[in-house]
């Protein structure tokens, strides 16, 4: 039966596949596909382990002593005939063979099919063996621990310890579709290698992290969407329409060749956008735009490039420290991630953000949120890095050498005082001092601090006294601004790019930029939509950095754009006597 789940739109485009459910149970194993070639020895895995469990169970039963209470052996007879049961190993080696999923990924999955059965029971004693099929697996997977696979998941993506690992090659033509309870950004992070079409959470707002590295991959993605881990089976075909921010589950056939054809649009559209690639973003009355990237690793910087982008306004650097078991990259493991961004993006400008951690971007998958009441309030970005000066140095150190090989600008996130900033600043200089200790060879950079905090909004001209530019993360500010948490649907409807109060900040923080001659970006979210677009333009804002994806798209409004007939408009909306619907370029409002 068709029907339809709800969430927030964050990531454009259609995506039709099966299901792949990852559920959140306690089991912690790794995912990856096998090849067509070593599925009998996955099965046999799995095999192996069921016999260990059976003959170890059949011993127990055994030795039983006479006087052993009955419950015990019947609870003996029911894991024994739980492992016999069709429905747990045919289902496996379903798995295995028709998806190509490893033995423990094909295990989890199967239990939460029949989980679900049991769950459906009317009989409540029935009802109450789920328990024992997951102590069964729990079983069958301790034994498996022992004898490692035959097919090692990639050796480059390290393993972690978790339910949500998985390591994916291109071995499976059928289109999947990831539906989750929650991804933390380091899982995100991990499936950019995967082949998911497309992507569905419970939880998080639009510019959650996790939706933020949904957008970079570029697949459509739908966040908030509630039960939506609960009511879609292992499987059932889906439709993502990241649009409307709507999955419509099993389908009707008229209902897929709908979004079959608008898929085929998106493609034609993508294919029209492209052409603007070359072409220069200036505003029909001859402004320069500037369009930059906001990147995650140094791999995107070649996809930053391809999409046309002038150089990387955002290099998010706490991507590479997180999901590493606290083992955090040294100086030498990120001075070459920063020279491999700055080869990528083949000598245009790198701007790398030192590490912002905290809130809904942990290092690790035990979230610092579990302990704090306010995690967005907490240890988070500059006040993290100034609470561990030595780390932060290594990061300053490799970024300073980094710019011997190319023009960097280095950036600083969630300043609010006037201290935090002058020990940032002596941070730089003592980091300087170490490398010309050590007779190191290190580069300039421009110094710039992010404005996300309504705080440093107001003080913007204490601000542009220390720095050399200024990059409007609207993610943030909108966030404090509006005391919305950015992770939370249950308050997005609040959250509002638009609200009088961040477009003063946003506005003043522009003007008193163009005041002093130094730059200012904005490198939130709200510089990747078209909506805002003009509006930004007739704010004065001339810098744009937003994930690649949404570069080309930018670039047609811009090329569209009018910023005489934008300006005084824009003026109107701030003191709220304009409608905020834009003028078109001949200045009409539309
Ligand atoms: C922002 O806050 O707008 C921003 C760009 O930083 P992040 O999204 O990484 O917090
Ligand atoms: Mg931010």
């Amino acid at each position: 039966m068709t029907f339809s789940v709800h969430g927030l739109a964050v990531a454009r485009g259609i995506a039709i596949g099966r299901a792949v459910l990852v559920a959140s149970s306690r089991m912690d194993v790794a995912h990856y596909f096998v090849k067509p070639d070593q599925v009998e020895a996955e099965i046999e895995r799995v095999r192996h382990g069921r016999n260990a469990v059976m003959e170890e169970l059949q011993r127990l039963q055994a030795d039983m002593p006479a006087d052993a209470p009955h419950e015990l052996t019947a609870l003996l007879d029911v894991h024994l005939m739980l492992l016999q049961d069709e429905a747990l190993t045919g289902g496996v080696k379903h798995w295995i063979t028709e998806r190509l999923y490893n033995a423990e990924w094909a295990l989890t999955t199967q239990l939460e099919v029949v989980a679900r059965q049991f769950d459906e029971m009317e009989d409540e004693y029935l009802r109450e063996r789920k328990a024992d099929l997951e102590q069964v697996v729990e079983r069958i997977l301790r034994y498996m621990k022992g004898v490692s696979s035959p097919v090692a998941p990639p050796p480059s993506s390290p393993r972690r310890k978790t339910q949500q690992d998985l390591l994916l090659d291109d071995t499976v033509d059928v289109p999947l579709v990831l539906v989750a309870h929650d991804l933390s950004p380091a899982d995100m992070l991990q499936f950019k290698q995967s082949v998911f079409a497309g992507f569905v959470t419970d939880v998080g707002g639009k510019t959650s992290h996790t939706a933020i590295v949904a957008r970079s991959m570029d697949i459509p993605a739908v966040v908030g969407a509630r039960a939506a881990s609960q009511l879609v089976r292992q499987d059932d075909w889906v439709i993502i329409d990241g649009d409307a921010g709507v999955m419509i589950v099993d389908p009707s056939p008229i209902i897929l060749a709908e979004y079959g054809f608008r898929q085929r649009q998106v493609a034609l559209e993508r294919e029209r956008l492209a052409r603007l690639r070359h072409t220069p973003a200036v505003t029909l009355d001859g402004h320069k735009i500037e369009l930059l990237a906001n990147i995650e690793q140094p791999g995107d910087a070649a996809t930053a490039v391809r999409a046309g982008a002038v150089g990387v306004g955002l290099f998010r650097s706490e991507f590479l420290f997180m999901g590493r078991n606290g083992n955090l990259p040294g100086e030498d493991e990120q001075y070459r991630a920063y020279r491999e961004a700055l080869d990528g993006m083949q000598g245009l400008p790198v701007t790398i953000r030192t590490i912002d951690v905290g809130a809904d971007k942990p290092l690790d998958h035990k979230s610092h949120k579990d302990s704090y009441l306010n995690p967005a309030l907490g240890l988070r970005a500059i006040r993290w890095s100034l609470a561990d000066p030595a780390m932060f140095r290594t990061q300053l150190r490799a970024v300073l050498r980094a710019a011997a090989h190319g023009k960097v600008n280095l950036l600083f996130p969630m300043l609010a005082h006037t201290h935090e900033i002058q020990q940032t600043l002596a941070q730089v200089d003592l980091a300087r001092g170490e490398l010309d200790a050590r007779g190191e060879p290190y580069g300039p950079v421009q110094l710039g601090a992010m404005i996300e905090v309504p705080a440093a909004a107001l003080m913007v001209r204490t601000f542009l006294k220390y720095f050399d530019f200024l990059s409007i993360g609207t993610n943030d500010l909108i966030q404090y601004t509006l005391a919305i948490d950015r992770a939370d649907e249950a308050v997005a409807h609040l959250y509002d790019p638009l609200h009088p109060a961040v477009l003063r900040l946003v506005g003043d923080v522009i003007a008193e930029g163009a005041r002093q001659g130094k730059s200012v970006c904005v490198c939130g979210e709200t510089a990747g939509d078209v909506t805002m677009t003009r509006l930004l333009l007739g704010l004065g804002l001339r810098s744009f950095s937003m994930h690649p994806a949404q570069i080309l798209a930018i670039k047609q409004e811009v090329l569209r754009a009018d910023t005489r007939k934008l300006s005084p408009w824009a003026q109107q909306v701030l003191e709220g006597d304009a409608p905020l619907n834009r003028p078109a370029s001949d200045g009409s409002f539309g």
